[in-house]
């Protein structure tokens, strides 16, 4: 989503989720060291630096960065659906107990949809445009129950779509009938047939106006709640997100940099980063002025020494040009990797 409808949307700071879910409820999902990297002719880029984080069933976080953060990645990691050039070097995804990196490609095929589900960006436009939206969610489910007696599956078609607001008579239409948003609601419908336990949604409202993107946001957060998965929302709009997640993670340059509840993400950002983005948020003190973090995202392929983000740092020490911070666990269940924190887990 670009700037402007970041601006847009939010004139005034928005009031971050005050309820946030504990964090203490046995993980559903479970990322641990994940690393992928692509070698390219240019050299090795590291997407993805030894990422780690857990999830509880029925959370919803929001995954915030710069584009090239690494954001993307990380979700077509989890799906293990990174192309050649790009590799998954190590790392566990646990899904309910299984580790979806050590699945054959049968049994991943079979996880997908039914254990994690992923809704890329732009997925609206990927529908078939010469089918049906019920012929669409018949081939997915098909594909994965191909014992099901078609009234069922038709049934679980049914109740998908009802899931997401859409009326019955969707189920016979074609995607150029459907305005953007209830195709971005179809996918979300496709998403959750086979009730997964992750759900995974790749800028789910990029290309909508400002009420659209709201109304998905609404479907996402009900659809969450009816099927109690914990749900990843990949974004660069962090008012919006502020208004939907219970929990923010910051990525820069392949890494977590800061994991924390919305509310202290908000009101109390620990990472040079998380501060600067959200101090670029336009609020009633700044008078909606947009206000940019200095200098540009590094390259993966040249990354600066220690930690990436310090020549763009206004609090860098000389330890920062040389040491790579590590994840250091702060209390109330945040993590940052800055060394300002050295020492103080
Ligand atoms: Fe800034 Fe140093 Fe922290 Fe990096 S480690 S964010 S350069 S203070």
């Amino acid at each position: 989503m670009d700037n402007s409808v970041l601006v847009e949307n939010d004139v005034a700071r928005p009031e971050a989720k005050t309820s946030v879910k504990a964090t203490t409820a046995a993980p559903v999902l479970q990322v641990r060291n994940l690393e992928v990297t692509y070698y390219t002719d240019a050299g090795r880029a590291k997407a993805l630096d030894d990422v780690s984080f857990t999830m509880p069933a029925g959370q919803k976080m929001g995954m915030v960065g710069e584009s090239g953060s690494g954001k993307s990645t990380l979700a077509l990691a989890m799906m293990r659906m990174i192309k050649e050039p790009g590799r998954i070097e190590q790392g566990e995804v646990v899904v309910d107990g299984t580790d979806l990196i050590s699945l054959n490609e049968e049994d991943m095929r079979r996880a997908r949809l039914s254990k994690i589900a992923y809704i890329p960006q732009g997925a609206m436009n990927s529908l078939n445009p010469v089918m049906r939206i019920g012929a669409q969610m018949v081939d997915a489910v098909q594909s994965h129950l191909p014992n099901e007696k078609a009234a069922a599956i038709n049934e679980r078609c049914m109740h998908s779509l009802a899931s997401v607001d859409l009326d019955p008579k969707v189920f016979r239409m074609y995607p150029h009938e459907l305005s953007g948003g209830m195709k971005q609601r179809v996918c979300i419908a496709i998403g959750i047939l086979l009730h997964p336990q992750v759900i995974i949604a790749d800028e789910p409202t990029s290309a909508l106006d400002v009420v659209t993107q709201r109304q998905v946001m609404e479907t996402i957060d009900r659809v969450q709640a009816k099927i109690n998965a914990a749900v990843i929302l990949i974004g660069h709009d962090m008012g919006l997100m502020a208004q939907f997640v219970d929990r923010v993670a910051v990525m820069y340059a392949g890494r977590l940099v800061e994991v924390s509840s919305v509310r202290e993400m908000f009101t109390d950002p620990k990472h040079p980063y998380a501060q600067a983005l959200i101090s670029s948020l336009p609020n009633l003190e700044n008078k909606g002025v947009f206000q940019g973090i200095p200098g540009l995202a590094p390259s993966l392929l040249r990354l600066p020494s220690g930690c990436a983000f310090h020549p763009r740092c206004s609090k860098v020490m000389d330890i920062c040009k040389t040491k790579r911070p590590e994840a250091t666990i702060l209390p109330g269940d945040r993590s940052v990797m800055c060394h300002l924190f050295d020492g103080e887990a």
